[in-house]
């Protein structure tokens, strides 16, 4: 039986990883009635119950920083219950830990990053729904998603908003209402917090806690690739356990340790999957959008591998092209080939979950669908969390880029 929750919200975010929550965050400071569900019993996403620990940076890796707004407060919190500093050169502290080559990012603790973004929540008044799963959707007769249904201890209910976001990070939203999307390759990973005396590694909490960074760069083996399906993920998970049991394993057995010194602490609660689904959106990110002018661009971004490399954020990557009343935010904005690769981190989902929150509540406001909304309509109000859009606002020329393709 599916039951009424009897609440009505403005906005309801679907997944409170880092895009859901900037999404909640820009919505409900404009005053809205806001719900983030989040199936899980934690915030964060990938970035907490994933182990990932490292906010990617907001600058171009040549002395300019592009992203701002909800991502940088983000970062800026992120170091509040930890041992880690961001550079003195972006205003941390003397002596500030450079992670790589000065750019404008930091590590952080993922429990103590849950406790920092749950506090951003409250203040804001956002309606948190843990343990709470987006199953369904429910959709008017012009096709635009009306409700949720969630399942959650109390049973399966159904809730209603004037507006959606999915910050799912493999929109489970634009899915579940029939919308197309696609996937991509991923590789074995296992990120995961261990102790142990001897290893000099890069991820370090003290001498002896770190997080292990386990790799393969072998695809893993799916139906096509796709990894949209729940066995892909289980048995990604039990390998990723494999490969921490046969490492210890062989530690002890070789007798350069043993169980008393090393051993596991905590494994990622989320698969390690980096690219599941993206949606078909109005607009796309592709190859080659580095320094592509966007006229519709809500936000700047810069590739976490390679300094000099930056783009607009065009508005539609943000719409799904079949599905009505949802923004989509986080990993699973319409961005293919290697522009997914370089979208799909910390701080270009907390980004254009900003976008997202503001789109909807600007959707709400003016009882419209988010095609009916300019860019620049957002950008009026994202300029008011200093926001920039477009590369010579930052005083970035894209002709001095164009040869890094
Ligand atoms: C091994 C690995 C290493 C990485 N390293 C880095 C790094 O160093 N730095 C960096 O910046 N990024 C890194 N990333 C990427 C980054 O962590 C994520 O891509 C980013 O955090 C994605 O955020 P998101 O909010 O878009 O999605 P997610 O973090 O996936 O959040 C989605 C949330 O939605 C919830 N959800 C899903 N479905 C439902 C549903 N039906 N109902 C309710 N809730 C739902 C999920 O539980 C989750 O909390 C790494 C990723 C991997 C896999």
């Amino acid at each position: 039986m599916i039951f009424d929750f009897q609440k009505k919200y403005d906005i309801a975010v679907a997944g409170a990883g880092v895009a859901g929550i900037a999404a909640a965050l820009a919505a409900a400071r404009r005053g809205h009635k806001v719900v983030l569900l989040e199936k899980q019993m934690l915030i964060g996403g990938l970035a907490t119950s994933g182990l990932i620990y490292i906010y990617l940076p907001l600058c171009d890796g040549q002395g300019t920083q592009v992203t701002f707004g909800i991502s940088e407060e983000m970062l800026r919190t992120s170091i509040e219950f930890s041992p880690f500093d961001f550079p003195e050169k972006w205003g941390g502290k003397v002596g500030g830990r450079d992670l790589r080559g000065n750019r404008y990012d930091c590590c952080f603790s993922p429990a103590g990053m849950i406790l920092s973004l749950d506090d951003l929540l409250r203040e804001a008044g956002v309606d948190l729904w843990l343990d709470s799963r987006v199953c369904a959707v429910q959709k008017a007769n012009d096709g635009k998603v009306t409700a949720l249904e969630v399942e959650n201890c109390s049973g399966r209910g159904v809730i209603h908003a004037g507006y959606f976001v999915d910050a799912t990070g493999d929109a489970t939203l634009v899915r579940r209402a029939g919308g197309k999307t696609e996937t991509a390759e991923n590789r074995h990973t296992l990120w995961m917090i261990q102790r142990s005396p001897a290893e000099k590694l890069v991820y370090h909490f003290t001498d002896q806690i770190h997080i292990i960074p386990f790799g393969s760069a072998e695809p893993i083996r799916t139906v096509n690739g796709d990894v949209r399906q729940a066995d892909v993920h289980t048995d990604f998970i039990r390998t990723s356990w494999n490969t921490a049991r046969e490492y210890y394993r062989e530690s002890y057995r070789s007798g350069k340790t043993d169980r008393y010194k090393h051993y596991p602490l905590h494994l990622p609660a989320m698969a390690q999957l980096r690219k599941i689904a993206c949606i078909k959106g109005v607009e796309t990110l592709e190859d080659g959008s580095e320094w592509q002018r966007f006229d519709s661009s809500v936000g700047l971004y810069a590739d976490w591998r390679r300094p000099g490399k930056v783009y607009e954020t065009p508005y539609g990557a943000l719409i799904p092209a079949d599905v009505k009343g949802v923004y989509v935010a986080g990993r699973c904005i319409s961005a293919v080939g290697d522009a997914w690769e370089s979208y799909r981190v910390i701080p270009s989902a907390a980004m254009t979950g900003e976008v997202a929150g503001v789109g909807a509540a600007l959707a709400v406001e003016r009882k419209c669908d988010a095609t009916e909304l300019t860019a620049e309509q957002l950008r009026t109000e994202l300029r008011k969390n200093n926001f920039k859009f477009h590369f010579e606002e930052v005083g970035l020329n894209p002709a001095e880029h164009n040869n890094i393709k």
